[in-house]
C-alpha cells in the first residue's frame, strides 16, 4: 500500500517511511492510497469473531501488503491486551469503553500498535539511529505514547505539554516514566506544542536526527483505531442493535473520528456519524456553514478536546472529495460547554446509573435527543472517569473510585524538562540530541 499526502505536493511514501516521517514533505498527511473493502462474508459473521480475529482481519486489509502476516498478527495481538466492550447506557445508547488500556484513554490502541509497528521497521531496516519521537499532548496523547513506547529498544520519546494545562493526574502519566522518555513542560497552549513539532520536523537543520511524529497525525495510530469500530459493531449486532447504528464520537484533533469513517469505506455498516465538540467548535461550526475558520483553543473540563485547529480536518475533508454537502449527508455535529458537559455527568448518572466522563459526555448530549425511530447509537467513551476525578465527583455528587494503576503512577516523581513557546528554545534542546 502506498501512501499520498493531502497536500498533493510530496511523492508516495511507503508505510516504513509514512511511518517513520509521520508528515509528508509538504507538510501535508499522509493517506492510505486506496482503502480496501473487506468481503459481505466477514461482515455476515463478524459476530462470531473475537476483538482480536476482527483486528487481525482489519489489519490484513490495511497493512497485509507491507507487514508479514505472523508479525502483523502478533502486533495486533499485543496491542489490544485489554477489550472494549459496548456497555448499556440507555435503551438505545451504548458507550464503547475505550478506556481499559494501561493509561485509562483509547489512545492507548493507537500508542501502543504505532510503537510495535516502529519497532518492528528499526529491527528490519539498515539504519541504526536512534528514533526521536516527538508528541504534543493536550492531556492523553503524552501519556498513552508515552507508555506505549517505554523501553522500546532504539526509540526516544519527547513529550510536549502545555504546562499548568493538563490535570495532574495526566502530568503524572508521562513525567515520572524515566528511562527513554522525556517530558517538557511547554510555557504556552497544547497549539503552542503542535506548533513547536510541526517546525521541528520541517527544519532542515534537524535532518540528521530521525525525528517522527506520534500524534494522531501519523497513519501508525490513526488507522489502528478502526479496529474497535468493528468490535462494536460486532457486539451490537449481537443485540440485535446494528441495523441503523449511529457512532458518535467526542472529537478534538479528529483522529478518532477519522478512523471510524474509513472503518465505514472499509464496509462497516454505519448509517451515520455525530461529531462531539466542547466550546471549540470549528467543526461543528463548519458543518453549519462550509467555512472552516480555525481559531485558538480554550481551555475546557473536556481538555483532550481543546484543539483550535484539528490537524485531521485535512483527511476527513479528503475523504468526501472536499464536498461539503457530501460530508454532511454523513457526519452531524454537536457541541457541548461547560455547564452541559456538567449536567449531562449529573443527569446520565442520576437516570441511568452509567457514570460518563467529561468527554464521553459531550457523545451522550450530543445524540441523546437526537435519535429517530429505530436507530441506536454507540458512544466512545474515550477515558476512564477516574481520569477526571474533581471534575466527574463534582457533577456528578458522587466519589470515584480511581483503578490500582491509575493510583500506582500517582506515586511516582514527576520531572519535566522546561520549556518557552518559541521555536528557538526547542530547536536549542532537539540539536543537543543524538
Ligand atoms: C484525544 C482524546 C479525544 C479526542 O480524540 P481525537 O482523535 O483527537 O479527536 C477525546 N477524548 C479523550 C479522552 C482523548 O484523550
Amino acid at each position: 500500500m502506498k501512501y499520498y499526502s493531502t497536500n498533493g505536493k510530496a511523492p508516495l511514501a511507503s508505510l516504513e517511511k509514512a511511518v517513520v516521517r509521520g508528515l509528508a514533505e509538504d507538510r501535508g498527511l499522509y493517506m492510505p492510497e486506496r482503502i480496501p473493502v473487506l468481503p459481505p462474508e466477514f461482515f455476515a459473521h463478524i459476530q462470531t469473531l473475537t476483538f482480536k480475529e476482527i483486528a487481525c482481519t482489519v489489519a490484513d486489509g490495511l497493512f497485509g501488503e507491507d507487514v508479514p502476516a505472523k508479525e502483523l498478527h502478533r502486533i495486533v495481538k499485543e496491542t489490544l491486551s485489554f477489550d472494549c466492550p459496548v456497555v448499556p447506557v440507555t435503551r438505545s445508547i451504548y458507550a464503547l469503553e475505550l478506556f481499559h488500556g494501561p493509561t485509562l484513554a483509547f489512545k492507548d490502541v493507537g500508542a501502543r500498535f504505532m510503537a510495535r509497528l516502529l519497532s518492528h521497521f528499526t529491527r528490519t531496516s539498515r539504519d541504526r539511529r536512534t528514533i526521536h519521537v516527538l508528541v504534543a499532548t493536550s492531556g492523553d496523547t503524552g501519556s498513552a505514547v508515552a507508555n506505549g513506547f517505554l523501553g522500546v529498544e532504539g526509540v526516544r520519546v519527547h513529550v510536549l505539554y502545555p504546562e499548568g494545562k493538563v490535570s495532574s493526574i495526566q502530568e503524572s502519566q508521562f513525567t515520572t516514566l524515566g528511562k527513554n522518555i522525556t517530558a517538557l513542560a511547554v510555557k504556552g497552549t497544547f497549539d503552542d506544542c503542535q506548533a513547536l513539532v510541526k517546525n521541528a520536523f520541517m527544519d532542515p537543520d534537524l535532518e540528521h536526527l530521525r525525528l517522527t511524529s506520534a500524534n494522531s497525525i501519523n497513519v501508525a495510530r490513526l488507522l489502528p483505531q478502526s479496529f474497535y469500530y468493528f468490535h462494536a459493531y460486532a457486539q451490537m449486532k449481537r443485540l440485535g442493535l446494528a441495523d441503523q447504528l449511529v457512532v458518535c464520537v467526542p472529537s478534538g484533533n479528529f483522529g478518532n473520528l477519522c478512523a471510524a469513517l474509513i472503518a465505514k469505506r472499509m464496509g462497516l455498516p454505519v448509517k451515520r456519524f455525530v461529531a462531539a465538540n466542547n466550546a471549540n467548535d470549528v467543526f461543528y461550526q463548519y458543518l453549519q456553514t462550509g467555512a472552516y475558520s480555525p481559531r485558538p483553543s480554550i481551555p475546557t473540563l473536556a481538555n483532550a478536546m481543546d484543539v483550535g485547529d484539528p490537524s485531521n480536518f485535512a483527511r476527513i475533508v479528503e475523504l468526501y472529495g472536499h464536498d461539503w454537502q457530501t460530508l454532511c449527508a454523513e457526519i452531524s455535529g454537536d457541541t457541548s460547554d461547560d455547564l452541559q458537559i456538567r449536567s449531562a455527568i449529573a443527569d446520565c448518572k442520576r437516570q441511568y446509573g452509567y457514570l460518563l466522563d467529561p468527554h464521553g459526555a459531550c457523545a451522550y448530549r450530543a445524540v441523546y435527543h437526537n435519535l429517530s425511530p429505530g436507530e441506536a447509537a454507540v458512544i466512545c467513551e474515550t477515558a476512564h472517569p477516574a481520569k477526571f476525578k474533581d471534575t466527574v465527583e463534582d457533577a456528578a455528587g458522587v466519589p470515584v473510585t480511581v483503578p490500582e494503576r491509575l493510583q500506582a503512577f500517582m506515586r511516582g516523581q514527576k520531572q519535566s524538562v522546561p520549556m518557552g513557546r518559541d521555536y528557538a528554545s526547542f530547536k536549542n534542546y532537539l540539536s543537543k540530541l543524538k
